[in-house]
């Protein structure tokens, strides 16, 4: 009767209590047994009711009031005739290694919302007991969502310490999930990851949104040939906006030996320049108004700035074109050489850039998302040294 009470207590499927071994206030310690009469093979499938012998697996469970709990399971030795007397060891969905699946649950959810050492120092487990348990479901979530179909690709870098060893992130783009990180921000390290994927996953991506670095896009091309690369359009904004910096700090120069050496006021006004024009309240404008007026160089590259940022307030390819071409217009005039960088870069990337209306306006958001998650994982953790664990948490995170 005690046992049955117990069994029903203890509240996992299958599983009845042989007896209880300690019941002391600081821990308890109970013998169970699978009821499972014929324990599939694990080889052939086939059930079996030949016990070859009993050995004792110790199992640590959830604690009860504070109390930890340790399961002796009775775990069987069985003898396959099928394949030939092999012997093989019963398995139970209620264990997972030396914890109970809902143990193993139940760390995991800690580890996530707390650190690993905290979900270790709560449920009175090893560091590395909890960190195996949080990269064993981590491995499992991967490889469930690398199954499932990718239509658009993010493609993102992030570093594993403050600027030091970068990894590649790569982001279900439909559902924001993490499917990977890879060691290193290069070719090979996303070439590899394409070609683990399989020819059929890689003919399901539809888009690939990656930032400019050449080691992308020849992975790319090599291996999603077929998909339509887009280049994000936080960081293309940031190599257009480059020009306006550049033109910026010339005209701001004062000849040498003034002091100050810049003129303070085009200084002054350097985060209000980057501003989007349609952000602006009257008050700036009429202070950017008297700045152009005294600097037509900084009207000219602000104004061209802005049509680039038409490229992508354009509602399709065509609008994105006329903006271009007034951009054209302003660089012709020769006011803002310095613009010249930006012009080549758009020149090797224009592709990339203006298939951005045409792949669906896609954006690396939901990668920058998961980027700032990461940063604040990495500052809870103080920094990872190593990558199978970032990439668990990262994983986890989304
Ligand atoms: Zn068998």
């Amino acid at each position: 009767m005690a046992r049955d009470v117990m069994s029903v207590r203890l509240g996992l499927p299958q599983i009845r209590v042989v007896g209880v071994v300690v019941d002391a206030p600081e821990r308890l310690v109970v013998r169970v047994a699978s009821t499972v009469r014929r324990p599939k093979c694990p080889h052939c499938g086939m059930p079996s009711s030949r016990r070859h012998d009993r050995r004792d697996n110790k199992v640590r469970d959830l604690e009860v009031s504070g109390r930890p709990v340790t399961l002796v399971w009775e775990r069987r030795r069985m003898v396959c005739d099928p394949c030939g007397g092999r012997r093989f060891c019963e398995d139970h969905p209620a264990f997972e290694g030396r914890h109970t699946a809902r143990l193993a649950r139940r760390v995991v959810a800690d580890a996530q919302a707390m650190t690993v050492n905290a979900a270790a120092c709560g449920h009175r487990l090893g560091w590395d007991a909890v960190n195996s348990l949080v990269v064993a479901w981590a491995g499992l979530v991967a490889r469930h969502r690398r199954r499932r179909r990718c239509r658009v690709l993010l493609v993102d870098e992030t570093s594993i310490r403050k600027r030091h060893r970068y990894v590649t992130v790569l982001v279900n783009g439909d559902t924001g999930e993490v499917l990977a990180m890879v060691p290193h921000p290069n070719a090979q390290a996303l070439s590899g990851f394409l070609a683990s994927q399989g020819h059929k996953w890689c003919k399901g991506v539809k888009v690939v949104v990656s930032d400019g670095s050449a080691a992308y896009k020849t992975a790319i091309e090599q291996r999603l040939g077929h998909a339509r690369h887009v280049l994000d359009r936080f960081h293309v904004i940031r190599w257009f906006a480059a020009g306006l910096t550049a033109v910026r700090r010339d005209v701001q120069r004062r000849p040498e030996g003034e002091k100050p050496r810049f003129d303070p006021e085009v200084f002054r006004a350097r985060f209000l320049l980057m501003r989007r024009p349609d952000t602006l309240d009257d008050a700036e404008r009429a202070r950017l108004d008297s700045l152009f007026a005294a600097h037509p160089r900084l009207k000219a590259a602000w104004d061209a700035l802005g049509e680039l940022h038409g490229l992508y307030l354009a509602k399709d390819r065509k609008g994105a074109l006329a903006a271009l071409d007034r951009f054209a217009d302003i660089y012709r005039t020769g006011l803002i050489p310095e613009f010249s960088d930006v012009v080549d870069t758009f020149l090797a990337w224009h592709e990339q850039i203006l298939g951005w209306h045409r792949a669906g306006r896609p954006s690396n958001g939901r990668i920058d998302r998961t980027n700032n998650l990461l940063q604040v994982l990495r500052r809870k953790a103080h920094g990872f040294t190593n990558y199978t664990n970032f990439e668990a948490r990262g994983i986890l995170l989304t």
